[in-house]
């Protein structure tokens, strides 16, 4: 053997170890990604393996969805308020968001938008009314893409539609009086609590908009071939879901709202029928917890249990705020 061919073999050897290093190092941090309850928006482990996408919940309909390096938000509604469970996410301290998708413009699905995108520069897509807003309220010029449902958006590895959907439909006394019942059963906010409130109920629009033109369902086609739907507010059907459903076929995953009315046989039948449109191996809520002094946390069980007549074969997880779910997409699972 030659002192060259030696060498040679000797640097084969090393790049292979260094393979085998960066190849553990990924898979651990992959693990750790599956395991950490620190959003990897705030710099928690990334997700790197093209063959996974993790989810973690984050309250009201925000979601993580982590895949292939790259983190999308779903929602922006973190900084909650002093009387609401924390997210885990400090949107002036975000480190990475790749974009951040809005299924409409009321507050409690944008609040958070432009501070993240300001230091992420992150893009924000909504409807032409969500990114009307979003730029009022700081998204920087440019950073914004309207979608009135229709469109594909591409990403390294996955294709995002998008389909006009239907807000739900919530009267203003049932509102006050869950307001009222808050005021009963826990006292009134503080002046302090009520002013943090206020700001917060500011960042978003109450355009009449939202309802009929504004609200977006978004799928998520990965390379492999897996599908996830995501949708935070659960309305009538439109012809825009309908037809992103018939284009679609049966999906991986569909995150469907169960929102707002604290009698349940109210929302099950609107959540479920979209449930069923989408005929998903996995369902998982949205929208079904507390926002202090509005919303009440909703039992999930009636609806699951609608879910599980209705489509047997599929399953149903409630998530838990901040804890990750990793799902194989990969083709050789599928
Ligand atoms: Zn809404």
């Amino acid at each position: 053997m030659t002192y060259r061919s030696k060498a040679v073999k000797l640097c084969a050897a090393a790049a292979l170890l260094l393979v085998a290093g960066t190849q553990t190092h990924a898979a651990s941090s992959d693990a750790e990604a599956c395991r950490s309850l620190v959003p990897t928006a705030m710099g928690g482990p990334m997700l790197r393996d093209a063959g996974k996408i993790m989810l973690r919940w984050l309250s009201t309909s925000n979601y993580e969805l982590v895949y292939h390096g790259q983190v999308f938000l779903l929602d922006a509604y973190f900084d909650r308020g002093p009387r609401n469970r924390p997210t885990g996410v400090v949107p002036s301290e975000v480190k990475q968001a790749d974009a951040i998708f809005i299924g409409h413009g009321h507050f409690d699905h944008m609040s958070d938008a432009a501070p993240i995108a300001q230091k992420t520069k992150a893009k924000v897509i909504g409807a032409p009314v969500t990114i009307e807003t979003a730029y009022k309220l700081g998204v920087p010029e440019g950073q914004g893409i309207a979608v009135a449902g229709g469109e594909t958006l591409k990403f390294k590895g996955v294709a995002v539609d998008a389909a006009l959907a239907r807000h739900s439909t919530l009267s203003r006394d049932v509102l006050d009086t869950l307001g009222r019942l808050y005021d009963l059963d826990a006292g009134p906010a503080t002046p302090e609590q009520a002013e943090a409130e206020k700001a917060i109920l500011a960042k978003g629009t109450s355009s009449p908009d939202v309802i009929t033109k504004g609200t977006i369902a978004y799928a998520f086609t990965f390379e492999t071939g897996f599908k996830l739907i995501w949708l935070d507010s659960a309305g009538p059907v439109t012809d825009g879901v309908r037809a992103l459903a018939q284009k679609l076929g049966p999906v991986d995953i569909a995150i469907v709202a169960y929102q707002g009315h604290p009698v349940a046989q109210v929302q099950v039948p609107v959540t479920l029928e979209l449930v069923k449109l989408f005929r998903p191996r996995i369902f998982m809520p949205a929208h079904h917890d507390q926002i202090f002094g509005t919303f009440v946390d909703l039992g999930v069980e009636p609806l699951f249990e609608a879910i599980a007549d209705a489509l047997p074969g599929t399953q149903t997880l409630a998530p838990l705020h901040q804890r990750p779910n990793c799902f194989d997409i990969s083709k050789k699972r599928r």
